[in-house]
């Protein structure tokens, strides 16, 4: 077979000049790799876009999780309820401070945790153990955060927002405020990964209401130091006998990590944060184009249902029955990828990986299943062009037949 055009992967990253020119400026400058000012500029960017009173920045999505896992204080012998449709990362950020994930179904039209699902993973937990709850705002769209937070509160149990598909989106029902902004959850986490709404290389970042919550946050990220010179517990290690502070001091109350992100990627960062507002518009526009030139092909082929809100689109995920085009999914995206249209497919449930089977067992979550058996991810970049939109929609009829 051969490739007529070049392949449209299912999502890629914009770097442009300006990106360049304030990543080589950095490095002339000759400003702290880390550690430095360009981290807290980073930080109050991503705050005031997220409406969020505290930004802090690390390594990726993953540690991202990993801290607020470690922030909450969620430990061994604790439960943790995570979506089984998200990336492994939401799961094992639970796993490992040595808690148990208790998994969720999902909502079959739109991969979403409900706080009908919510409900019935509680119900499978153990009262008193369940610590967290991370609902996954799958695609860019957000869960009803009402119904989970309302329903959170009554059981006591901390609410971190996987919000890595939705940075820059509003809630549905409560478009006033953007992802990340919301004053009731104990904070929501970011990736900046390259298919994600804008790139560090790796990188993530949580964002809160709570200063305290992010003073823990920033503390964890960096080994668990403090420099705490006013109610230290290595008392005799902070002052030199006349009160002369010892510069050198830091004290360790509790293990940390290295979680940091680098100064130089705090600055690409920053430079891509600006373009984030013309980025969505332009995914917007896209999935629009998407969703009329699918129309047709309903209901064998569709997209995944719309809660509202103003999703950040991150993926554009549609539902696909393949028993009804006679094909299996493996064959239809060899096929769309003769035709130069690279697709992904989000995510392989996280109960059914071994890992987890091996410590739960086999569950059935039947949305999920659902979910799982029909989604295709077609091609959504900033970068596309409308003729781009138009080609992979001819090509998924070509192959599908419709
Ligand atoms: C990308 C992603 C993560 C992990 O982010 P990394 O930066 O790759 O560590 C976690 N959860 C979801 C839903 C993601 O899409």
């Amino acid at each position: 077979m051969t490739v007529s055009q070049p392949l449209l992967p299912y999502s890629r990253p914009i770097v442009d000049e300006d990106d360049i020119a304030a990543v080589v400026a950095f490095l002339r400058s000759g400003a702290p790799m880390t550690d430095g000012p360009a981290v807290d500029v980073f930080e109050a960017d991503l705050a005031k876009v997220c409406g969020a009173n505290e930004a802090i920045a690390c390594s990726s999505g993953t540690t991202a999780l990993h801290l607020m896992m470690l922030a909450l204080g969620v430990k061994a012998g604790d439960q943790v309820i995570v979506p089984t449709v998200t990336f492994l990362a939401t799961a094992n950020a639970a796993r490992y401070v040595g808690a148990d994930v208790i998994f969720a179904d999902v909502d079959p039209t739109t991969a979403l945790m409900t706080p009908e699902t919510f409900e019935a993973a509680i119900r499978r937990g153990t009262p008193g153990k369940i610590k967290a709850a991370i609902p996954v705002h799958m695609n860019g769209q957000c869960c009803d955060m009402r119904g989970i937070v309302a329903i959170a509160k009554a059981h006591n149990i901390a609410v971190v927002e996987d919000a890595c598909h939705a940075l820059g989106g509003t809630y549905p029902g409560n478009e006033s405020v953007p992802v990340g902004g919301l004053p009731d959850v104990a904070g929501a986490c970011f990736s900046f990964h390259p298919v994600k709404a804008f790139a560090t290389g790796e990188g993530g970042a949580i964002t809160c209401a709570d200063p305290k919550l992010a003073e823990t946050l920033r503390i964890l990220r960096c080994h668990g130091m403090e420099k705490n010179y006013d109610d230290p517990v290595m008392k005799e290690f902070t002052h030199a006998s006349d009160g002369t502070p010892n510069p050198w001091f830091y004290e360790m109350p509790e293990l940390g990590w290295n979680f940091r992100l680098s100064d130089m990627q705090c600055v690409l960062g920053s430079s891509q944060l600006k373009k984030l507002p013309g980025w969505l518009a332009r995914r917007a526009e896209l999935m629009g184009r998407y969703e009329k030139a699918l129309k047709p092909l309903a209901p064998v082929i569709q997209p995944i249902r719309r809660v509202g809100g103003n999703p950040g689109w991150h993926l554009n995920a549609v539902l696909v029955d393949f028993p009804q085009i006679g094909m299996e999914r493996a064959h239809f995206v060899t096929r769309l990828k003769a035709e130069g249209v690279g697709v992904g497919v989000q995510y392989l449930p996280v109960h059914l990986q071994p890992y987890y089977q091996g410590l739960y067992g086999r569950q059935a979550f039947p949305g999920a299943e659902t979910y799982y058996a029909k989604c295709v991810s077609l091609p959504l970049f900033p970068a596309m062009a409308d003729a781009d939109v138009d080609r992979v929609v001819a090509a998924v009829r070509k192959v599908s037949g419709l």
